[in-house]
Formats: structure tokens, sequence, C-alpha cells
């Protein structure tokens, strides 16, 4: 590892800072977790119930994976808490030796769940099997989440689309997220070998945004999330919200940006100052025969793919593509050509499959590549090549990342020279 610039440590987790770059916020670092280091800025892959849809352990692994999502409501529900608790947890169970980050199982009840109504006490919701009335509570989630021994565990939240218009609703759920983080960090039975990540809520509004900034740090977890996004804002609005909580974090504490995933978002918010993110886009993107590629999503069903022979995207080093297309002796190599992954997306889950190793890879790999633009104080060019491959003309380009990125020093329309 490079020699760190500072470094900052809890009890489970250190945090090496390596780089800032010298134009935007953005930096690189390592953090050291239970299950060993992660490089930073990062894109965590969600495996939902305790497996990424289409990719085995080895094959997360062989994409340079080592921190993943588990949903704790999935885990809860099956195998459940009991099981965990026999055989150990959830790295156990998935047999994952790296680390894993949980969600506190709130949001996927309230996006799941249309009968779930949230009170002082917790989250009310009906059981999917029963109909019976069940409560997760700040204790709940967290007791689930020291029985599954993620490496990361977030703090139950009163999560609300930022678009709702209820002002008084908005505030109220911010404030309630401060209560629950104190009922969690009492909660917490392990916090030597698990890290607390507090949530920062607030919608849309700036104001109460730096409030709950100013709250959620006083409380000095390990770690610190921006929630609540990804909901539908504008994304204006959402560059607006990330550079706005980012201004005000320690810099020497991971900065994880909940439910972002599309790779113009990551390397925009990264520029903000962000350095974790998750989303199941790629895997599910994949489901329905997309291509994540540097010159944007390819869908392989479509019948131009059926005689290329080319790999899913030229240079990429994922299992899939390694030596598909020319082999340089006037053959075809051995890796998967578009054609065969064509030929099975309408019928065979091995497509699905296929796509997800190259979308998972491509994601990461985007990281490995922002990161070592970062630390060769080039990621402003990085910037422009990445929009430059990703649209022809630079009058295509999203007026919200332009906007972002002029905010944090960066003209995407002038060429480097
Ligand atoms: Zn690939």
């Amino acid at each position: 590892m490079a020699n760190p610039i500072a470094s900052a440590s809890s009890a489970a987790l250190t945090f090496d800072l390596i780089a800032r770059c010298s134009t935007t916020r953005a930096r690189a670092s390592v953090l050291t977790l239970p299950h060993g280091p992660v490089e930073l800025p990062i894109f965590m892959p969600v495996a939902t119930q305790a497996s990424l849809k289409g990719l085995t352990p080895e094959q997360l692994e062989e994409t340079g994976c080592r921190l993943c999502l588990n949903n704790t409501y999935h885990l809860g529900l099956k195998p459940g808490q009991t099981v965990l608790a026999a055989i150990g947890g959830a790295h156990k169970l998935q047999g994952w030796d790296h680390n894993l980050l949980t969600d506190s199982g709130g949001f996927q009840m309230v996006s799941l769940l249309k009968l779930a109504n949230i009170t002082e006490e917790g989250v009310k919701f009906l059981s999917p099997h029963d109909g019976t009335p069940m409560l997760l509570t700040p204790e709940h989630s967290i007791a689930l989440q020291n029985t599954i021994g993620s490496d990361i565990m977030m703090q139950l939240d009163d999560v609300l689309v930022t678009t709702s218009p209820d002002a008084a609703r908005m505030r109220e759920a911010m404030e309630r997220s401060v209560r629950w983080l104190d009922r969690c960090i009492a909660a917490h039975q392990n916090p030597r070998t698990q890290n607390l990540f507090c949530i920062i809520q607030g919608g849309l509004d700036a104001d109460m945004r730096r409030a709950c900034c100013a709250a959620m740090v006083a409380r000095d977890t390990p770690g610190i999330a921006i929630g609540g996004l990804s909901g539908g804002e504008a994304k204006a609005d959402f560059c607006r919200v990330v550079v706005t909580c980012t201004a005000l974090l320690p810099e020497l504490k991971p900065r994880y940006v909940m439910g972002i995933g599309y790779p113009e978002d990551l390397v925009v918010s990264v520029a903000l100052g962000a350095d974790m993110f998750d989303c199941v886009w790629p895997t599910r993107t994949a489901r329905f025969g997309n291509a994540v590629t540097r010159r944007g999503v390819l869908n392989i069903r479509n019948a131009r793919y059926a005689n290329d022979f080319g790999p899913l995207e030229d240079g990429c080093g994922c299992v899939c593509c390694r030596g598909a297309g020319e082999d340089g002796k006037g053959g075809i190599g051995v890796g998967v050509t578009r054609a065969f992954v064509h030929h099975n997306t309408a019928k065979e889950t091995v497509a699905a499959h296929l796509l997800s190793i190259h979308n998972v890879w491509y994601q990461l790999n985007l990281m490995r590549k922002v990161r070592a633009a970062i630390i060769a104080d080039e990621y402003p060019a990085f910037l422009r090549r990445f929009f430059a491959d990703l649209y022809d003309d630079k009058a295509d380009y999203p007026e919200w990342a332009v906007d972002a990125l002029r905010g944090v020093g960066v003209d995407l329309r002038v060429d480097d020279t």
C-alpha cells in the first residue's frame, strides 16, 4: 500500500487516505475492515439472498470484489436468525471470506410491503408468510445484523422518498433517524468486530441535510452514509445533496452514497467526494439482456448481435470477454462472443449469468480506473475521457453532470491539451 497521507482508526476499521484530487473533491483511500482491506472508491454489488443473482462466490471473488451487500430483510426471513446463529453468520453461510455490508432491513420492508407503517417504535408490517403483524425496531435490526456478522451494519432509518412534498414529515423522518441511531448504538453487541454506519436523511432540503449531518457526525460512527437518494429526484438535486453533505463530513471516514450504480452517477459522485456505492442495477439489467460498456449499455438481444463474434466489450478483462474475438491468427479466441450471449438471451439463464459477470466486472473495474486516476492526479482528464467515450457529441452530455462537475472545477466540454 502507498504511504497514507493521513489515517484514522476506530475499533473495527481503519481508514487510510492515499490521495486527494487537486481539482475535485475525489479521494482514494484504503478501508481496512475485519475481513481485509478494501480500496476506495468502490462499487459494492448486491447479493440479495446471500448470493449474487447469476454469480457464485468464486465468480464474485474473481471480479475483484472484496465487499458486497447482503439484505438483512431477506436473510432474516430465510434462513432466519436461528439458522444464521447456528452456522455462525452470513460469511459462513455463503462461503464468503471477504467483507459484507448489510442494510437495516427497513428500506426493503417499506419498499416491498404495501402495508408497512412507521411509528416511533419501529417499522410495522404484515408478515409476507402468514399476514401476522410484525415490528422491526432499531434493536431488532441490530440484533439481526449482529447475528449475520456483517463487517458494516447500517442503522435503521426512517426513509421517505426525496420527492415527498411533506416538509413536516420529512423533518420528522430525519429527526427520528437520529433518535433511531442512538437506539442502534445502544443495542450494538459487537462494536469491536462490526462497524455501524449512520445514515444522513433530510430529503432535498439543504438545511435539513446540514442539520442531520451535524447530529450524525456528533455520534461519531466509524462510517457515514448519505441515504434517501435515487428515489426519483432530478439528478441535479441528487448532486446538490451529495455535495452539501460531503462538505460537512469528516475527511478521515468513509462516505457511502446508498443505492447508486449508473456509471455516470458513480464517476460524478466520486468527484463530489463520495467513496462507496451500491446498486442492484448491473445484475438486474443483465437479466434483461443488457451489457454495460464504456460506450453505453448494449442490448444483446438485438438481432444485430446474432453474427457478432466480438466479446461483450473489447479489451474487457472479465472471464467472459477474455480471449473472445479475433485471436490475431485469423481465428476466433476462446472467450464468449456477443453472438453466443445473443443466442442464449431469449431462453437460457446462462446469458443472464454471463452478462452479470461482465457487468459486475465492468463496475468494479471502472472504480479501479477511477482510483488509479485519482492517485495519478488525473481525475479531471479521466472524467473528460469517460464522457467522450459515452457520447459521440459533447452537446449530448447530460446537463446535470456538466453542471455538477463544473461546480468542483472540471469543465467537461474543454478538450485536454
Ligand atoms: Zn467482459
